[in-house]
């Protein structure tokens, strides 16, 4: 009995985290991209991608949104399984738990995504898959851990070569003198000044408010 109550826990919580993979895309296309600076959270994700390495975002607020926004889809439909499982609400506190879960993972892939080099073939990845996002096409590749919704709306695009403003280029990416390291050279260009003035920084904000990569030269 405790092993069966234990697995069906599982397979909840793997559903609240494969819940959480497609409110990931949903989220950043439509919530994100396609209200163009409507609404906080859209604002606050185009001035990330204005200067994505100076505007992480406020992980505290999302995190806010993100409880609660779980709980209202979540705790009451899981009334409703818990009818036909343990009782009560239990069963939705595992696909909550998942959704949450699924949350944590990708606020520290992406975050990490910024800050840190690639370890592996699935982080040098999502760098350049969300790097392509950054600086190549804005609408298109809007899952961060997983290329599968992407797939499934057909917004999936696989960059020979992710080309990076100097300007915005991520902290792993160059040396301390600004130069490409030659590990990335395979996947990555950098183009442009080294520095935003005010009319290039100006010129980057109305860019990705409008959904467009950053100009490159
Ligand atoms: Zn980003
Ligand atoms: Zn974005």
């Amino acid at each position: 009995m405790l092993a069966l109550i234990l697995l069906r826990s599982l397979g909840l919580l793997a559903a609240g985290l494969f819940a959480w993979t497609l409110a990931e895309y949903v989220l950043h296309r439509f919530v994100m991209h396609e209200m163009v600076g409507k609404g906080m959270p859209s604002r606050e994700h185009l001035v990330h991608h204005a200067d994505p390495e100076n505007n992480p975002g406020r992980p505290l607020l999302s995190w806010a949104g993100i409880v609660v926004v779980g709980a209202v889809l979540f705790l009451p439909s899981g009334l409703a399984l818990g009818a036909w499982q343990f009782g009560g609400a239990i069963a939705g506190l595992p696909v909550y738990a998942g959704w949450l879960l699924g949350y944590g993972i990708y606020e520290q892939v992406h975050e990490r995504s910024h800050a840190k080099a690639p370890r592996g073939r699935y982080t040098a990845w999502v760098r350049r898959h969300h790097f392509h996002h950054h600086h190549g096409h804005p609408m298109a590749n809007h899952g961060v851990t997983t290329p599968l919704w992407d797939r499934v709306f057909g917004t999936l695009e696989v960059p020979d070569v992710v080309r990076v403003p100097r300007r915005q280029a991520m902290p792993w990416l160059v040396h301390a003198d600004g130069a490409l390291r030659a590990e990335y050279a395979a996947f990555y260009r950098l183009v442009g000044p080294a520095d935003a003035d005010a009319r290039l920084a100006a010129i980057d904000r109305a860019r990705a408010f409008a959904n467009l990569a950053p100009v490159a030269d």
